[in-house]
């Protein structure tokens, strides 16, 4: 990997963190546990349930990535960012600059 595609990358990944954490904050808000007291007839509880496990869901996702992603900011400047785990080949570019995080490369991660 060349110093600029190392830079690109590294602000590919600033991007994303910078997209990540306000939606978290918003889905955490979402996930809040609804209150029995509050006055929601049966179908719109029902409804704003099923809400908040897709968002939960999203939240766990969203989670996983910020931390996976603040990893490989870190990461990004070693010599050992970019190798895959599995076979140590050079992760391509293109697949590093659309998943910043990745620790596979295509082939590994398809068999996985
Ligand atoms: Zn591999």
């Amino acid at each position: 990997m060349t110093p600029r595609q190392q830079e690109a990358i590294k602000e590919k990944i600033i991007q994303e963190l910078a997209f990540l954490s306000p939606k978290i904050t918003v889905l955490q808000e979402i996930s809040q546990p609804i209150s029995p007291e509050c006055a929601l007839g049966d179908l719109a509880r029902f409804e704003l349930m099923h809400e908040q496990e897709v968002s939960d869901k999203s939240l766990r996702e969203a989670q996983i990535r910020l931390k996976k992603l603040q990893y490989a900011l870190r990461k990004v400047d070693g010599a050992d960012y970019g190798l895959c785990m599995e076979c140590e080949e050079e992760i391509s570019f293109e697949r590093l600059l659309l998943l910043p995080e990745s620790s596979h490369c295509i082939r590994c991660a398809s068999n996985l």
